[in-house]
């Protein structure tokens, strides 16, 4: 108990806490003065205001009588919170209520006295009461403006003063022991799980008669791609071959290649030519893929052979099988409708995204399904509630981990793969290989192989034709609208901004020049998002207003333009964004505003364009110079750079550039 509110008619302090602490009232000039040799909590200020500088100036108490002392006994432990920094409180009390307090410390507990008239004595009284009363922090976070911690010429050493600041003591947790144990309660976590099967693969005959030369060749031709063992320990193991016809993979499983047969598929992507043998085989893969590559194919069908080939049957399962976590609601739909094109052995799917109908989406759940694609905030929130049992998944899918990271989902990922068993089958895929996605990589996968076909989906890139137009901030609106006048009855174009407000901004323009538009940004409804989709999709409207949410995912196969009426925030985010045209084969046409504002941006679209064939304007190449050469000024003169420069320097540009989803 923090307060006892003990109180009495008249101070009685002990004789060594008298003698330490207090001076007797009748020994002061003013009635209260701090000028004796007695060491009293505040009697050594220095006097604070007042003509009189020998002694500190006092207000007289109240306007009526002084009262007896009322005394408080309060633990030792809280008596800072009356005292404050520096004596902060003290004082802001004694001003507040016009009484006088001396405390007295004792060893646990420690006597509060107050002098004053009555009235002033019983508002001070109900000051520390609140003050002391448990919850209370108003004095640990706010408490004056004292100086950092303690008044030196206080009795008590700022240590103690500061100790006795901080809350009571809370139980300890024992680390030590909690991480002694970690291994024996994963085991009873994870006693009596079902045995697992993860070897699903065959190599056929004309796979494994290719030659290394014949292998290196053909991952040379397609796209470049570079696969690794990144077991750590021990010998590296023997990468699967690739391969090369539906066939090659999927000989075992006529389902399968029936419905690719439907689909009227040629070929194998390069990535699921490669990723393909290496799950089949049960191992998990990081894949470094982006949207357009194929990559849901690359773990879908292999996850489909993965729970059919379970020993334990649907019903024993007692849950999903599959589980995909992806960034975004625009994927996650993506996925289910992949899920659906290529049903198998009438494996239902479902899709839990935060915004969507929750309820819906847990009476789904509880009817039993196979295949869970989820966002991680929504799954975590029905994991947290019981709602969904994790325990039978087997298989799980981290999709787009770089986004899922970047969207800072990596609590609630860890999280839900506390309840995932730890022997599944883990494939990851990620359009990028920073920092972060490797630390989650080496947290959740398990010796796995890594398949990459290039950083930049430079092989869309290179079948669009980029026009790059330099000019300001307002000549864009207006180029904007000739481009749209411009527009064929059968073009299509996908508008890229910066801002949802400009998202906003731009369609409602459109709208009022009585074009047919929609708009896609993180501001929207659900609802609303899927029915722009939809309605762009299906060519109800040829203009879709978007912010960077639509670069990625978003799999619209006769978008004919890309128009970039912002520049995006990387030249990763302009290579996601011109690729959304030029798909399947159609050639395709993104136009590009750049303004003086995006010149740091210059030197690398320029790679790109070079790269890619592409015209580069002769003001680019001058904008780029410039840039270069402002940036070697920075690092030459550090201090004159920053802030200085035109525009305002680095903090004006962040500011402007608010590139929410
Ligand atoms: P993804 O990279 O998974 O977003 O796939 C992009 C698009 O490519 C989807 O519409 C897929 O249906 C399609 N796709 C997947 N695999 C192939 C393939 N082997 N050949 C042609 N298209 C494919």
């Amino acid at each position: 108990m923090p307060f006892k509110g003990r109180e009495r008619g008249n101070m009685s302090f002990g004789a060594k806490s008298a003698s330490r602490f207090a001076a007797p009232r009748d020994e002061r000039s003013d009635g209260y003065s701090g000028g004796s040799q007695e060491r009293s909590w505040r009697s050594e200020r220095p006097p604070s205001r007042g003509p009189d500088q020998g002694a500190p100036s006092r207000r007289p108490f109240g306007d009526g009588a002084e009262s007896k002392a009322v005394g408080i006994t309060v633990e030792s432990g809280l008596v800072g919170r009356i005292i404050g920094r520096g004596g902060s409180k003290i004082r802001e009390l004694e001003e507040s209520s016009g009484s006088r307090i001396k405390i007295n410390k004792g060893e646990y507990e420690c006597e509060v006295s107050i002098f004053g008239t009555s009235s002033a004595q019983q508002k001070a009284k109900e000051m520390i009461e609140e003050l002391v009363s448990d919850g209370n922090s108003r004095i640990r976070n706010g408490g004056g403006g004292g100086g950092g911690g303690g008044d030196d010429r206080s009795v008590w050493s700022s240590s103690q003063v500061k100790a006795a600041e901080v809350a009571p003591a809370r139980p300890q947790i024992d680390w030590n022991s909690i991480r002694e144990n970690k291994d024996k309660f994963e085991e009873l976590k994870w006693q009596d799980l079902p045995p697992l099967q993860k070897y699903f693969y065959k190599e056929s005959s004309v796979v494994s008669m290719l030659t290394t030369d014949e292998v290196n060749e053909w991952r040379k031709e397609n796209n470049n791609i570079f696969v690794d063992d990144l077991k750590e320990e021990g010998e590296k193991r023997q990468i699967p071959h690739p391969c090369r016809t539906f066939l090659e993979a999927f000989e075992l499983y006529p389902e399968i290649m029936e419905n690719i047969e439907r689909v009227g598929f040629v070929k194998p992507t390069p990535i699921q030519s490669q990723a393909w043998p290496v799950l089949l085989s049960g191992e998990d893969l990081i894949a470094i893929a982006q949207t357009g590559t194929g990559k849901t194919l690359a773990y879908l069908m292999p996850g489909f052979i993965h729970m059919d080939g379970q020993p334990v049957s649907k019903a024993e399962r007692g849950g999903p099988g599959m589980l995909v976590l992806t960034p975004t609601r625009e994927l996650a739909l993506q996925i289910e409708a992949e899920c659906n094109k290529y049903q198998y052995k009438d494996y239902k799917s479902v899709c839990i995204y935060g915004g969507g109908d929750r309820r819906g989406q847990i009476n789904l759940v509880k009817g039993g399904v196979d295949i869970v694609i989820a966002t991680p905030g929504r799954l975590n929130d029905l994991q947290m509630n019981e709602l969904i049992n994790l325990r039978s998944i087997t298989y799980l899918v981290l999709d787009e981990a770089d986004r899922m990271l970047d969207m800072g989902f990596e609590p609630q990922i860890m999280k839900i793969i506390l309840d995932i068993r730890p022997d599944r089958q883990t494939v990851m895929t990620s359009a990028t290989w920073p920092t972060g996605v490797r630390r989650l990589a080496k947290s959740y996968l398990k010796s796995p192989m890594m398949v990459y076909v290039g950083t930049l989906d430079l092989a869309a890139v290179n079948t669009v034709e980029q026009t790059i137009v330099i000019l300001t901030e307002e000549e864009k609106k207006a180029y904007l609208f000739d481009f749209i006048r411009n527009m064929k009855p059968d073009d299509k174009a996908l508008i890229f901004v910066g801002k949802k407000i400009k998202a906003d901004d731009l369609s409602s323009d459109m709208c009022l020049q009585g074009l047919a538009v929609q708009s896609l940004h993180g501001d929207r409804e659900q609802r609303d998002r899927e029915e722009a989709l939809k309605d762009f999709k299906e060519s109800r409207v040829r203009i879709l207003v978007a912010t960077d949410l639509a670069s990625r995912g978003l799999d619209v196969a006769d978008i004919t333009h890309v128009f970039n009426f912002d520049f995006p925030r990387n030249i990763e985010e302009y290579v996601h964004r011109v690729g959304r045209t030029g798909r399947a084969g159609r050639s395709g046409a993104a136009v590009t505003l750049v303004t003086r504002e995006n010149w740091r941006m210059a030197p690398e679209l320029i790679h790109i364009l070079e790269r890619a064939g592409q015209e580069v304007p002769t003001e680019l190449v001058l904008m780029a110079e410039r840039y270069e050469k402002h940036k070697r000024e920075r690092e030459m003169f550090p201090r004159e750079g920053r802030g200085g420069g035109r525009g305002g320097g680095r903090g004006r540009r962040d500011r402007d550039q608010n590139w929410g989803f």
